[in-house]
């Protein structure tokens, strides 16, 4: 394993405005290029080739964009309205609330500018760790928040093991009742959908209830992501595990299973009363 690089950087510009036509978001904005929680199955891997790293460098670098709250005051300052009836994205390729973010507090202070901007439209997260609770101060004066985090498993094992240096996903249970219980809007990710849920109902019923006991009503639901760069690294990320396990993942991207799968999702959506962000549960393409 290479040593784990951090630099730090000056930025060109930081909000980047949607591509994707069904968007829910008019921007992403993200303090940090690479992530340091390393998610097995990251879709934001490709990022490394802004930095000369390859996709199997993904976790092992952060480079640390110093200059971003600076470059959000002007940015922001450039919106309509204040940004009325916009919503800004932490983070689409990065983890806004990584370890790293303890120490820089690039977010805290991105969020403080749309504090002092007045910015009147809403900023949404989707984090895997629990150091979002250091911002619920200023989480409180925006416009509007909310916070979404990651729920993959119920099973910390599950979780240490996909997304290694991420928070277990109890802790990330404890910070959506957090802020659940401090009025703050949540939401869960449920994604990627790992396979071993359709051999075992139950559990993805479990975490289903789990989200629900800590004050979550809305949630999006996505398959696993095969694109050919996710699957080169994901691959050699379970090269050592039983290799049935790597064949579910690939039968994971047909038709069959995942209307099999779609169906198990739309019982327990309507068993726990969620309402289903983008009304579908998501995918990107068929590999078979
Ligand atoms: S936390 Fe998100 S951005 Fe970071 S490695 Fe995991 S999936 Fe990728």
């Amino acid at each position: 394993m290479q040593p784990f690089d951090i630099q730090e950087i000056q930025a060109k510009s930081i909000l980047s405005p949607s591509s994707l036509k069904d968007a829910d978001y008019d921007f992403s904005c993200n303090p940090y290029i690479g992530c340091r929680f390393g998610c097995v199955y990251c879709y934001a891997s490709f990022m490394g080739r802004m930095v000369g790293k390859k996709t199997n460098d993904w976790g092992e670098f952060v480079f640390a964009k110093m200059n971003a709250p600076e470059l959000l005051k002007k940015e922001v300052a450039k919106l309509k309205n204040k940004g009325k009836g916009k919503t800004i994205w932490f983070s689409s390729v990065t983890d806004p609330y990584q370890g790293l973010e303890a120490k820089y507090q690039l977010t805290r202070k991105c969020l403080q500018v749309l504090v002092e901007a007045d910015f009147q439209g809403s900023v949404t997260f989707l984090t895997k760790s629990d150091l979002v609770l250091r911002d619920i101060d200023v989480l409180k004066q925006l416009h509007h928040a909310e916070v979404g985090m990651t729920i993959t498993s119920t099973d910390d094992s599950i979780s240490r093991y996909f997304e290694k240096f991420a928070p277990p996903v109890s802790a990330r249970l404890a910070a959506l009742k957090k802020l659940h219980q401090e009025k703050i809007d949540t939401y869960a990710f449920i994604g990627p959908l790992l396979p071993h849920f359709i051999t075992n109902k139950e559990k993805l019923g479990q975490l289903f209830k789990a989200v629900h006991d800590v004050g979550v009503r809305e949630i999006y639901v996505e398959f696993l992501n095969l694109s050919g760069y996710i699957r080169k690294r994901l691959k050699a990320e379970l090269k050592d595990l039983d290799p049935t396990i790597w064949e579910e993942f690939y039968a994971s991207q047909s038709k069959s299973y995942r209307n099999e799968f779609a169906d198990i999702v739309y019982e327990l959506v309507k068993k726990y009363g969620f309402k289903l962000r983008m009304e579908k549960t998501l995918y990107h393409k068929e590999m078979k």
